[in-house]
């Protein structure tokens, strides 16, 4: 390659051969059948090598192929390129009066890099990004085309399929008549409060429902309630209204975020915390996630208060989220309402990983899947025991990919775990 690939965070150099942007879907086609390895980039965000193909393999990015985004208005559906971003889906989708059941805190994030790592937003009725997707349009190793749709057994392994499978060159997902938002923010919630059963109240209060700490004291420093304006508005007794605009990170401007203040708007302007609009290129951040049976959420938030000491010197903020199971079978909310602990750290490896591990091994003793996109440190053979349907996923990517073609050492690690 000449010059190198990062992702957003800057902390993975690809490690790859080729980059290839091919123009249309015959050249990219005749590239996956004339390569061994190969791995395709979405946009980046992932904080990990994920993406990565290896030395000897060919990095694929999807950038140059057309956005194609083509609304079906009487079936509700939306079939869109293996490229395009959520930012351009939504504005695209919305201006048929249509929307998707829910968004991650960032727009730019492309459709088929976030449904693979199964990228979430929040609610405790809203499942992750890939809830939605009816059908996988897969480019596999020798270069011919397979459909895979909901009704069939495989669909529960190629949608959350970390890349594994092939190329998604496209993706059909249900959509709904358009809705609007509003944002009411809350401060200082505190951690004792949310015992007793109050902490599933307190996520159910609003469509989605977050909850922000930087751990230096106990409880959340900020609560932000999505409420559609097609749902009653919520009493919120338990924090009070922030008065003024926020940013998830303590000190930062709020000009980028989504508009606050209960000031309505359409879904996708309001369901992302951070704004289209603003694109930072690359983020002095790194990123973890866990995500655990819902029924632990009040012992998860007591434990990571334990180790407020080690955690608060490398935070920047701690997001608490919910997601309602789903079925992809690598789903990190696969057949669990699940309680999400996301962490953004300093954007310096060697002090966060020690903290990682620290948080891994408290959260262990309580069934914690990692984020699929972000930094974590657990070895294959605890993440094979996480996820009953792996030997199922093992037999999926045999049958479309015998010889290996999109497996990369991340993926190997995975289909390696017991
Ligand atoms: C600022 C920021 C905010 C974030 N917010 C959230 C959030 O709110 N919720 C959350 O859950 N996560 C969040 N994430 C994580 C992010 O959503 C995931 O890392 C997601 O995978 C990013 O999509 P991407 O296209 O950048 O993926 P990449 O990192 O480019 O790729 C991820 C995986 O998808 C594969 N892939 C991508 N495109 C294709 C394709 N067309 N065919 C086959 N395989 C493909 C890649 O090979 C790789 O295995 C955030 C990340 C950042 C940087």
């Amino acid at each position: 390659m000449n010059g190198t690939v990062t992702n957003w965070a800057g902390n993975i150099t690809y490690a790859a051969k080729e980059l290839h942007r091919p123009g249309s879907l015959d050249a990219l086609r005749a590239l996956v059948a004339g390569s061994d390895r190969v791995r395709v980039l979405g946009s980046g965000h992932s904080f990990n090598a994920i993406a990565e193909p290896g030395a000897e393999g060919v990095l694929l990015s999807l950038a140059d192929l057309p956005a194609q985004v083509d609304v079906d208005t009487v079936a509700r559906t939306v079939r869109v390129g293996g490229g395009v971003r959520y930012a351009e889906l939504a504005r695209r989708v919305h201006a048929h009066g249509l929307a998707l059941p829910n968004m991650a805190s960032l727009p730019h994030i492309s459709v088929a890099g976030s449904v693979a790592t199964g990228t979430h937003g929040s609610g405790v009725l809203n499942g992750p990004l890939a809830a939605p997707v009816r059908e996988v349009e897969l480019v596999t190793a020798d270069g011919s085309t397979v459909r895979i749709g909901r009704d069939e057994e495989r669909f529960g392994g190629a949608v959350t399929s970390l890349g594994a499978l092939g190329v998604v060159t496209a993706l059909t997902l249900d959509l709904e008549p358009a809705y609007e938002v509003e944002q009411h923010l809350f401060t200082e919630l505190p951690l004792e409060g949310l015992d007793s059963g109050v902490f599933e109240t307190v996520m159910a209060t609003a469509y989605s429902v977050s909850l922000f700490t930087d751990w230096r004291a106990p409880g959340f420093r900020q609560v932000w309630l999505k409420r559609r304006t097609d749902q009653p508005l919520p009493a919120f007794p338990w924090a009070a209204p922030a008065t003024e605009k926020l940013h998830p990170v303590p000190g930062m401007p709020a000009v980028n975020c989504t508009e606050q203040f209960g000031v309505a708007g359409p879904w996708h302007e309001r369901l992302p915390h951070f704004r289209a609009e603003f694109t930072p290129s690359s983020g002095e951040e790194l990123q973890s996630e866990y995500l655990l049976p819902r029924g632990h959420a009040v012992e998860m938030l007591h434990a990571l208060d334990a180790l407020r000491d080690t955690v608060a010197p490398v935070l920047q903020t701690c997001e608490v989220r919910t997601v309602a199971a789903d079925d992809q079978w690598l789903s990190p909310s696969y057949g669990r309402d699940t309680v999400a602990a996301h962490f953004t750290w300093v954007a310096d490896t060697r002090a966060v990983l020690p903290v990682v591990r620290r948080v891994e091994e408290a959260l262990a003793p309580l069934s914690a899947r990692p984020h699929w996109g972000k930094v974590f440190t657990l070895p294959a053979s605890a993440l094979g025991a996480l996820y009953p349907r792996l030997d199922d996923f093992r037999s999926l990517a045999r049958e479309l990919d015998p010889r290996g073609t999109f497996a990369n050492a991340f993926v190997r690690d995975v289909l390696a775990g017991a």
